[in-house]
């Protein structure tokens, strides 16, 4: 007999007049999210989306797995549906969850009717069955306040289903209804974790990745590359604009002041990032940036380091301590990709007294050798667009 999904939505329910807008890019996504398990119906009533697998080819575990990680669902349970009637509902019960209900000390049987045209009230329905079930298993208690397990009865519009307890979803908001943003990825633990909170926030993401060849290895580039494989699994598909970053930090450390070389690096960064942005589409930059993690990361820095563009700088780190970042990147899988030891280009040429406290004059200053426009020109040209999506292969 068959098993669906339903996942409840969580804070779109509230959005109002948008609810509609919302639930249609949630449905989209959980579509597009399905198709890889096989032939699933995706619908949405009653502030439930239903994943209904229609034959017997589909990949129910595996679509599973990736409904927990689908932005703008709160919790998710896997269900029988069954008739609406008091038999078909015990009997689904007992055959779909009886085993669980016998692991237990006790139970409780909580029910909800949205079709009020169902001849019982909630308390009812869950007194008639948690009835039937004390008789079926002598063995388990029935306790209404604190029960050990509970059975779930929802009698909805198209049939009555069953389950045991819901799991937490991934929370947040669907991807898409927050606009499209473009994250600086470096193959470092925060940026990864900002793409995820933003992804989390509804925001479509893509990515900029700088690379300098041969002071960064290829290895460096497929760390990234897999990086943002990993973030895909929550944000979907992305492309990752990978930009030859060599001849910029080359000039910058032939013609700038030591000191300046981090900031002025960063400006061209951003700069560039805005611009591969602004043809595709996005309407704000990421960044792992987090307030005195490092000299580029004072206030006076970010002040220099944001005056080159004026798309909106997303930098969802920036008042969280490391630790809880790590937890994060550890929860979402990819500290350990992001702890793999290849260098990254901000750490060649590094200046050993990097300036701290710098005016956007001073830095100006410091650049004013620098053909910027040639530059970035030259740059943009190099950009290699890869697509990665969470079921390639992993490419380390
Ligand atoms: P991360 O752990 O994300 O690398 P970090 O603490 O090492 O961050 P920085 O190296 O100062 O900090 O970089 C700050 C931010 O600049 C990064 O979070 C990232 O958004 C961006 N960035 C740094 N290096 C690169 C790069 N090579 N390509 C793209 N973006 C980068
Ligand atoms: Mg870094």
């Amino acid at each position: 007999m068959k098993e669906i999904f339903l996942l409840k939505l969580g804070e779109i329910v509230l959005k109002g007049a948008n609810k509609r807008q919302f639930e249609n890019k949630l449905r989209q996504n959980v579509r597009r999210r399905m198709k890889k398990y096989g032939n699933f119906d995706v619908y949405i009533l009653q502030s439930t989306v239903y994943v209904e697998p229609l034959d017997d080819q589909a990949d129910v575990d595996g679509a599973w797995e990736a409904c927990r990680s689908i932005f703008g669902v709160v919790s998710l349970c896997r269900c029988r549906p069954c008739e609406k009637s008091l038999d078909a509902i015990f009997d689904a019960i007992e055959n779909y969850l009886g085993d669980d209900l016998d692991c237990a000390k006790s139970f409780k049987v909580e029910s909800k009717r949205s079709d009020k045209t169902f001849p019982l009230t909630s308390i009812q329905l869950s007194q008639e069955i948690g009835g039937r079930l004390a008789e079926a298993h002598p063995g388990v208690e029935v306790d209404v306040h604190h029960p050990e397990y509970t059975v779930y009865v929802e009698v909805r519009d198209l049939s009555a289903y069953v389950h045991g307890p819901a799991e937490p979803g991934a929370g947040g908001l669907p991807i898409g209804v927050g606009g499209r943003a473009m994250v600086l990825l470096s193959g470092g633990i925060d940026s990864p974790v900002a793409a995820y909170m933003m992804a989390k926030r509804g925001v479509e993401v893509e990515a900029v990745h700088f690379f300098s060849y041969p002071y960064t290895s290829q290895l460096a580039k497929d760390k990234v590359l897999e990086l943002a494989r990993l973030v895909t699994k929550y944000s979907g598909r992305m492309t990752v604009n990978i930009v030859s970053f060599t001849e910029i930090q080359e000039a910058i450390r032939d013609h700038c002041p030591e000191e300046f070389f981090t900031l002025i690096m960063r400006r061209f960064m951003m700069e560039i990032a805005q611009r591969i942005a602004r043809c595709d589409g996005c309407g704000a930059l990421i960044t792992g940036e987090n307030l005195g993690q490092v000299a580029s990361q004072t206030m006076e820095a970010m002040t220099v380091t944001g005056a080159v563009v004026d798309m909106p700088i997303f930098m969802p780190l920036v008042g969280m301590d490391k630790k809880d970042i790590i937890a994060i990147a550890r929860e979402i899988g990819t500290l350990d990709t992001s702890i793999l030891p290849y260098e990254d280009c901000c750490t060649v040429f590094t200046p050993k007294h990097p300036k701290t406290k710098p005016t956007l004059g001073q830095v100006v200053n410091a650049e004013k050798n620098l053909d910027r426009e040639a530059l970035i020109a030259r740059a943009l040209e190099s950009v290699e667009k890869v697509k990665v999506a969470y079921h390639d292969e992993p490419l380390l």
